[in-house]
């Protein structure tokens, strides 16, 4: 089995980390995620121990994705007013990605095909990094708006996306889905 081997390289990953942040990782990779979200914000700074924290957690890929992300400034916030409603969106390599943190949610096929699996995506990874560190676009909009740009958000086909494939043959069946 696979997981057998990725826990030995877990362990050696974690001894390589700072003790006091270790503690953490005895609770579940989301509290992990937290915490180590709270000492960068905490330490001003994404320093290495912090990386190598998470990398112990989520793995070096999908870590470096995040990072990446926030290097590029793909992470953005969205205000409604005057609901306050707060809506995040992080912009990936073919579509945006709405992350809603409080819930630990979303919309990508990754995300979506683990979910049971209390799967954490890079998209996640980048938003609360982006929140500790306020690297993030920060956008105002009208409540009015709301509805219209979740929509947008959210008219993504449920299936794998088939990315090199052309779109335009499947646009028909898009159409006829469901618009509540
Ligand atoms: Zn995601």
């Amino acid at each position: 089995m696979k997981s057998v081997e990725n826990s030995a390289k877990l362990r050696l990953k974690e001894s390589l980390v700072n003790k006091a942040l270790l503690e953490m990782r005895k609770t579940s990779k989301a509290d992990t995620l937290i915490g180590v979200c709270q000492a960068i914000r905490a330490e001003g700074t994404i320093s290495d121990t912090h990386i190598g924290l998470l990398e112990a957690s989520f793995g070096a890929e999908r870590v470096q994705k995040a990072l990446e992300a926030l290097k590029e400034s793909r992470i953005k916030k969205y205000v409604f007013q005057p609901s306050k409603r707060i809506v995040w969106i992080v912009v990936g390599k073919e579509r945006d990605y709405l992350v809603m943190p409080l819930i630990d949610y979303c919309s990508c096929d990754d995300f979506y095909y683990q979910f049971d699996h209390g799967h954490v995506c890079y998209h996640i990874i980048a938003q609360k990094l982006a929140e500790a560190t306020d690297q993030f676009d920060l956008y105002e909009d009208e409540d009015k708006l709301y509805d219209v740009l979740i929509q947008e958000w959210k008219t993504i086909p449920d299936e794998p996306q088939p990315s090199k494939k052309k779109k335009l043959e499947q646009t028909e069946q898009a159409d006829a889905e469901d618009t509540v």
